[in-house]
């Protein structure tokens, strides 16, 4: 109790949210979201499925640039490639990376647009 009324004084703001574990109210000190019963931070999670799309979002626009990273990597090797097989080899990959960036492009679009 002491420790509300302290925080409170130094201008702390008392939510109408409660505490997940203890039930006591959540207090809102420096934007951070506060338990002062547990004495923990309180973290605010949106539904998991929002959560899951967000991450999707974020783990695809790490997809699509870790691919361009190695699609410009594949290319300065093809131009200092000289034997057929290798010339065919990393022209294969690259296709395959291509296509795979196409498609990591086309979900990122839909999975924004469905946010
Ligand atoms: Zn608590």
């Amino acid at each position: 109790m002491k420790r509300m009324t302290d925080a409170l004084r130094s201008g702390a703001k008392m939510l109408s949210e409660h505490c997940p574990i203890c039930g006591s109210p959540i207090f809102e000190i420096k934007e951070e979201l506060w338990c002062l019963r547990c004495n923990k931070r309180v973290v605010k999670v949106k539904s998991d499925e929002e959560v899951g799309s967000a991450l999707s979002v974020y783990t695809l626009m790490n997809t699509a640039s870790i691919i361009s990273v190695k699609i410009e990597e594949l290319t300065i090797l093809l131009s200092r490639a000289i034997e057929v097989d290798e010339i065919r080899k990393i022209s294969e990959t690259l296709e395959v990376l291509l296509k795979t960036l196409e498609q990591t492009l086309k979900v990122r679009r839909l999975l924004k647009e469905e946010t």
